[in-house]
C-alpha cells in the first residue's frame, strides 16, 4: 500500500567528524533541573522539593539544527518570546526501565540547545492549570547544535553553560549544578516511555532566562563540547 502523501522526513542534526545526520524522534524536556533557575521562576527546584524530575515534550519536527548560523522565525502570540540554554542527550539507542548505571549506553552524543519558550503563554497555561504545550512546543522551539558523539566528548558531567545575546551574557551556569543527572533523567524517563534511537533530551536551564527580540543573535555553547549560533528573525 503506498501513502496517500509523502511521510514526511524526521528533522535531521549534522553530526561532528561525519557526513552522516541524526534523525530526530521525540524532544523531552526536563522543567526546573538548577536550583537558581527554579527559584527565578518563583518553583522548587526537583533536588529541593525531593520529587522526581518532571517532563514536558516538544514536537520531533520543532527541531531547527545545522552548522552554522540558524535562523529562527519569531512566533506567533507572544510578546515574550525567551531562551534557555540546555545540554541536549542524543539517544543512540532505545530502552525502558533502564538501569541508572546502564543508562549511558544509550548515549549517543551532546549537543547544546535552545528551549524556546513563549512565556506569557506558559505562565497563562500554569495560571488555569492547562498544559503548557502552546508555550513550549511551537514551531522551530527545539534549537539543537551540531551532535558531537561520545566518543570524541566523553560524558560532560561539569564545566559551563552559557549564552549571550548580542554579545551580552545572560545565561552562565554549571553543568554540575543540574538537580537530576542525565543518568538519573534517562533512567526516570524510561520508565514512562519507551526510548528509543533518536530522541533528544533537553536536561533544564540554568538561571538567567529572559526576553528575546527580532534581530537578536544569539551564542551559546557547553565548554569543551559545542557552541552553536542563531539569529531571531
Ligand atoms: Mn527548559
Amino acid at each position: 500500500m503506498a501513502f496517500v502523501f509523502s511521510p514526511q522526513l524526521p528533522a535531521a542534526l549534522p553530526i561532528a567528524g561525519s557526513n552522516a545526520l541524526f534523525p530526530a524522534r521525540r524532544v523531552y524536556c526536563v522543567g526546573r533541573n538548577y536550583a537558581d533557575h527554579a527559584r527565578e521562576m518563583g518553583a522548587l527546584a526537583q533536588a529541593e522539593g525531593r520529587e522526581p524530575p518532571f517532563f514536558f515534550m516538544k514536537p520531533g519536527d520543532a527541531v531547527v539544527s545545522g552548522a552554522g548560523e540558524l535562523a529562527i522565525a519569531y512566533p506567533p502570540l507572544t510578546n515574550n518570546l525567551h531562551h534557555e540554554v540546555e545540554l541536549v542527550v542524543a539517544l543512540g539507542a532505545g530502552g525502558a526501565a533502564v538501569a541508572v548505571d546502564r543508562a549511558k549506553d544509550l548515549i549517543f552524543g551532546y549537543t547544546v540547545g535552545l528551549d524556546l519558550t513563549r512565556r506569557d503563554i506558559q505562565a497563562k497555561a500554569k495560571e488555569k492549570g492547562h498544559p503548557w504545550d502552546m508555550g513550549k512546543g511551537f514551531d522551530q522551539s527545539a534549537v539543537a547544535g551540531v551532535i558531537q558523539p561520545v566518543a570524541q566528548v566523553g560524558h560532560p558531567a561539569g564545566g559551563r553553560i552559557w549564552l549571550t545575546v548580542n554579545g551580552q551574557t545572560r545565561q552562565d551556569g554549571d553543568l554540575a549544578a543540574m538537580s537530576w543527572k542525565v543518568a538519573d533523567i534517562i533512567a526516570n524517563l524510561s520508565t514512562m516511555v519507551q526510548l528509543e534511537a533518536g530522541d533528544l533530551i533537553y536536561t533544564g536551564t540554568p538561571a538567567g532566562v529572559g526576553p528575546l527580540l527580532r534581530g537578536d543573535v544569539l551564542e551559546a555553547g557547553v565548554d569543551g563540547v559545542v557552541t552553536l549560533r542563531a539569529r531571531i528573525v
